[in-house]
Order: structure tokens, then C-alpha cells, then sequence
């Protein structure tokens, strides 16, 4: 049932519980009036006189102002009765005053008499009240009728004290449905403005609000906050109220309460006194700035740490925040709560990743730069070399040293071509620029690229491919690249009539391009280390070999931009597989 259901059962009821005291009980008239959340209550039954029915239904009256006349009345059990002369609320309050005779015998019931049964609950709050006028005898009751009328009174009191719950049932309800809605749609939203953009037409129309302000504590400053409002008009919130809603937002999370702020009404917050002024300063904001009647004030956290707060604003006559909505409010708090700490980790994560990848870009721009620099002179030292091998009459002694001078640079000059190399794959800043790469192409060119080597060292060479076209989406050089770094490792690393194979296949996770040798293998240490700059494995046998340790992680970088994976198997003096899987061209 919704709540307008709800209600029209529930006043049918109570229509039938009046009428039964004006049939059974013996009055002429007889009204049920409950709470509403205006503090007041609304009549919402009369039966017996119509004149009274048309006068009293919906007619609201403080519940302070009733709570002050039943403190005047005599009790009878749970009823309570005001005799006329003790009454104080005003004869045109009562909407309705019976035409009766009036007469000076004490026992008679006189026309401004009232006899009413109150409804509290278990806290001991109004929540209804019974009340019956004109007993057909004109007489006060006496104990017999007042016994039978407080029968129907208890009667009441269970009518209207589970009809209020199932209303503020149904309204939980509600709201709870409008707070899983926003948890839903924010928890994935990383930026505060947009979880701000989202939160903001969920939680006004759930909450009945004209204007939601949300400030967010930076940890690192001593108040100066983001205050993200979500209203019609811009609204600058000055300083000072920033660092009042900092100071107020702690103390309430640590008791998880909320607080509401009107025109009349302070909220009493630990630790937070405002002076005279202060106060007349808020009053003020509230009332020429964000024009509001009211304010829910609502911390946000997460576990013990206060993150920022939430204040919704009412204006005119709009009923106050129930509890049902102030306790929805600080739920409301705990999931802006999570969603601000995931969006003060990514924000703290994006950062992170800014800097890493500036360092990484500085990285390459250095060694660019320095094997730039090295390369010219090195040009002129081969050239220079190859001159004095090439003249006459060189004395073997000096060609034996200028043979080692040659060698040397030569191997400085591959290891400025692997950092150039190295630290153009490795550079945030380039792009990507794919296209289908056919890596059985690709293969047939690095072997025969190294045909040389391989015949020398006898090493006998399988190929296994499908016969249709194995392509991947990619830059075809960085995958050449890839391709000669691992099979050139292959054939230096294998000693002589042993076996490398190469292998392309589809696979439901991309293309897998394998090569496999039945070298030296390596141990399960070095291949922790693999993939680092300048790693040369601890096995001597390979340690003889040139190198630069630069080959694998070139590969690992170029693999990586390809967004593919590359693995190793290996196990020492049995031979090494090189796993790459890239992605398939579309
Ligand atoms: P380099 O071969 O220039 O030393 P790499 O980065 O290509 O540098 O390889 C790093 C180390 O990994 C090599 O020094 C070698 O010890 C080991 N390695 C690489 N590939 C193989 C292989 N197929 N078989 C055995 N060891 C290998």
C-alpha cells in the first residue's frame, strides 16, 4: 500500500472508533485528531454532529498549546477533563461550541467543557487525542460512562500509534529508496563535482529541500574547503562559516548525530560556543542569503574520520526535518562518505601516476640527450680507427691494441643504439600508432636477417604457423624488434646443433608468438630480474657472451606499449621459452 492508502484506511478506522463513542458511549459528539509532522495535531474524525464535522475536520492545533491545557485539567484515569472555568484557549479556537443551556448546577455539562483522552506513545509524546463534547444526558460523566469511554480511548490509541509508525514506516522507505539511489550512482563516480551533480536532484526531492551545500575537508589545510552548493543561484559561503561547519561536522560524526538549525533554534554542539554575534551572523546568512527557514546539518565521513558535511535548506512554512529523515540524512553521510574516499584515492592515485610517468619521461629525455652527445664522438673514434687499420706498415704490436680499441668501441656504439632504442619505447609521450603487422612476415625476415649466425652454429630452426595470415594489431619495427631480440638471444645462447623453434598461434587471449631454444636456460633468480635495464644473468657461460642486458628489457617495454603480456619458462641447461601475447588486428 502507498501512503495514501495507508491513510485512508487508517482514518476509516478512526471514523469508526468515533462513532462507536457517539452511539455506545453517549455523546453527541466525538473527534480523533492525530500528529502531523508540523507539530501539530490535525482532526481527522468527528462523528455525531455535523455542523461540528464541518467545522473541526482538518483543523490543526499546536501540540504545545494542547500540552498546556491538559496540564490544567483534572485526571479521571487516562482521560482528562478541563472544566470551562479552567480553560485558557480561546472560544474561537475551538471551532466549534455547542449550543447548550447554560446552568450554574456544577454536575451539568457546560458548553465549553472538555473532555478529552490523550494518545502517547512510549516516549511519552502526543501523537493523538480523543475528544468528546454534549453528553446526551447534559450531565459530567460519571465513573461508569468515563470507564466505558476509556475503553475506546485505549482502543484509539493502538489505531493511531500503529498507523503513524506505518506512515513513518513508509516514509523510511522512501527516503531509503532516494539514499540507495544516489549510493548506487555515485559510488562509481571518482570526482567530487560530479558526485555532487548526481547526489544533488535525489537527495533535494527526497528531502524536500531547496538548496544542499556540500563542504569537503581538505586534510591539508586548516579550513579552507571546497564548498560545492547545488542550487539556483551561486552562492559564495564565507570563511567563517566554513570553518564553523569543520568545527561542528567532527563532533557530530563522533556521536553520529545530526543538527538542526532555525530561526529560533541552536543546535548545542561539543565544543562549539558561538557568541551573541555569531549567531545573529548565521541567522542572517540563513535567512537573507540562502533565504531558508531551516537547516539540516549533516556530517559525512567514513569509519572514524569526519570527511566534510551536507546541509540541506528549507524555506516557508515547510514542515520541520522529522527524525525518520534526520536519520536517513546521516546514512546519506556515510555513503558520500565512502564516495569521497574514493575519490580522494583516485584523485591522490592520478597524482601519483602524473609523477611517475614526468619521472619516466625525464628518464628518456636524459638518456636521449646523453647518448646523443656520445654517439658523435664515438662516430669519429670508429672512423679514426678504421683509417690507422687500413694504413701501411702498421706494427703488429699497435695493430693488436688499435684490433681492441676497435672492438671496444664497437660494443660502446651497440649499447648507445640499445639505449636510444630503450628510451624511445620507454617515452609516456609517443603514441602508439597501430596497424596489422603480419608476424609470419615478420619471422621469415628476422631469420633470414640472422641466417648467418644460425648456419655457423648449426642450430637447426622449426617454424610453426597456421597457413592463413597470424596478424596483430600493432607497430610493425617494435615488433620486428621484439621478434630479433628473442631469437637473436636464442641462437647466441644455444650452443652449437641445437634447436630453436618459433611458433604463431591465435589463442583466445590474442596472438602468441613462442620461441623456444634448447640452450642454457636460466636459473629461477635471474629470471626475476629478466626484464631490468643492464641485467646480465650470474651463469658464466652466458656472462661470455656479448650483451648489453638492454635486449629483454627493450622487448618488455615494446610489449607493454603493445598492451600484450610476455612470459618465461626456463630451467637451467634445459633451454628457455619466451611466451609474447598480442593483441589480434581488428
Ligand atoms: P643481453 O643478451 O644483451 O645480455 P638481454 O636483455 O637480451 O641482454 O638478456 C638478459 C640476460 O638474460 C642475458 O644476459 C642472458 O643471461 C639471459 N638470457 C636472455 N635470453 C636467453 C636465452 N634464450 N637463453 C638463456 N639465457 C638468456
Amino acid at each position: 500500500m502507498n501512503q495514501p492508502d495507508i491513510e485512508a484506511v487508517f482514518v476509516d478506522a478512526l471514523q469508526n472508533i468515533a462513532e462507536g463513542v457517539t452511539d455506545l458511549v453517549g455523546f453527541e459528539v466525538a473527534a480523533i485528531s492525530v500528529a502531523r509532522d508540523d507539530h501539530t495535531l490535525e482532526m481527522v474524525a468527528v462523528a455525531g454532529s455535523s455542523e461540528a464535522r464541518d467545522q473541526l475536520l482538518g483543523s490543526r492545533t499546536p501540540i504545545a498549546r494542547i500540552e498546556r491545557e491538559l496540564g490544567s485539567a483534572e485526571a479521571w484515569g487516562d482521560l482528562r477533563f478541563v472544566p470551562h472555568e479552567r480553560m485558557s484557549i480561546e472560544v474561537d479556537e475551538l471551532s466549534w461550541v455547542p449550543d447548550l443551556e447554560l446552568s450554574d448546577d456544577p454536575d451539568v455539562w457546560h458548553p465549553l467543557d472538555l473532555l478529552l483522552a490523550p494518545i502517547r506513545d512510549e516516549q511519552g509524546r502526543l501523537r493523538g487525542l480523543l475528544s468528546v463534547d454534549v453528553p446526551r444526558d447534559r450531565r459530567r460523566p460519571g465513573p461508569g460512562q468515563r470507564e466505558q469511554l476509556q475503553r475506546y480511548a485505549r482502543q484509539t490509541r493502538r489505531s493511531v500509534l500503529t498507523a503513524l509508525e506505518r506512515a513513518e514506516f513508509a516514509e523510511q522507505v522512501r527516503l531509503a529508496d532516494a539514499a540507495r539511489t544516489i549510493v548506487r550512482q555515485v559510488s562509481s563516480e571518482l570526482s567530487i563535482g560530479r558526485i555532487i551533480e548526481i547526489c544533488q536532484p535525489a537527495v533535494t526531492v527526497g528531502f524536500k529541500a531547496v538548496g544542499m551545500w556540500l563542504q569537503t575537508f581538505d586534510p591539508d589545510s586548516g579550513g579552507a574547503d571546497e564548498v560545492y552548493g547545488a542550487t539556483d543561484g551561486e552562492i559564495v559561503v564565507p570563511e567563517e562559516f566554513k570553518l564553523l561547519g569543520r568545527k561542528a561536522a567532527g563532533p557530530l560524526w563522533a556521536t553520529q548525530e545530526v543538527a538542526v538549525v532555525t530561526d529560533e533554534l541552536m543546535p548545542v554542539i561539543a565544543g562549539l560556543d558561538l557568541d551573541a554575534d555569531q549567531v545573529a551572523r548565521v541567522r542572517d546568512f540563513m535567512a537573507t542569503t540562502l533565504e531558508a527557514s531551516s537547516m539540516l546539518f549533516v556530517p559525512i565521513g567514513a569509519g572514524q574520520e569526519c570527511l566534510g558535511n551536507l546541509a540541506l535548506t528549507r524555506r516557508g512554512p515547510s514542515p520541520e526535518w522529522t527524525l525518520v529523515e534526520q536519520q536517513a540524512a546521516l546514512e546519506i553521510g556515510h555513503d558520500l562518505g565512502r564516495a569521497l574516499v574514493n575519490a580522494r584515492t583516485f584523485e591522490r592515485e592520478r597524482i601519483l601516476l602524473e609523477e611517475v610517468r614526468e619521472l619516466a619521461g625525464y628518464k628518456s629525455r636524459l638518456i636521449t640527450t646523453i647518448s646523443h652527445e656520445l654517439k658523435n664522438p664515438l662516430t669519429s673514434i670508429l672512423g679514426h680507427i678504421e683509417m690507422v687499420e687500413s694504413g701501411p706498415d702498421l706494427p703488429d704490436s699497435l695493430s693488436t691494441s688499435i684490433s681492441a680499441m676497435g672492438r671496444a668501441a664497437d660494443r660502446m656504439r651497440s649499447i648507445i643504439d640499445d639505449l636510444l632504442v630503450l628510451a624511445q619505447v620507454a617515452d609516456p609521450e609517443t603514441a602508439l600508432d597501430p596497424e596489422p603487422v603480419d608476424l609470419a612476415k615478420v619471422v621469415d625476415d628476422v631469420l633470414d636477417l640472422l641466417r648467418v649466425s644460425i648456419d655457423q652454429q648449426e642450430l637447426h630452426v622449426v617454424l610453426q604457423a597456421p597457413c592463413t595470415p597470424v596478424c596483430a594489431w600493432g607497430e610493425v619495427d617494435g615488433l620486428f624488434r621484439v621478434c630479433v631480440n628473442l631469437v637473436s638471444n636464442a641462437v647466441k645462447y644455444t650452443p652449437r646443433g641445437g634447436t630453436i623453434t618459433t611458433s604463431l598461434a591465435h589463442t583466445p587471449h590474442g596472438i602468441e608468438l613462442i620461441v623456444t631454444d634448447t640452450g642454457l636456460g636460466i636459473s629461477a633468480s635471474d629470471q626475476q630480474h629478466l626484464f631490468q635495464e643492464f641485467f646480465r644473468s650470474n651463469n658464466p657461460a652466458a656472462v661470455a657472451m656479448p650483451g648489453t642486458g638492454l635486449g629483454l628489457s627493450i622487448v618488455h617495454r615494446i610489449v607493454e606499449r603493445h598492451r600484450g603480456r610476455i612470459r618465461v619458462s626456463s630451467a637451467l641447461g634445459a633451454g628457455t621459452t619466451f611466451v609474447v601475447t598480442l593483441p589480434p588486428a581488428p
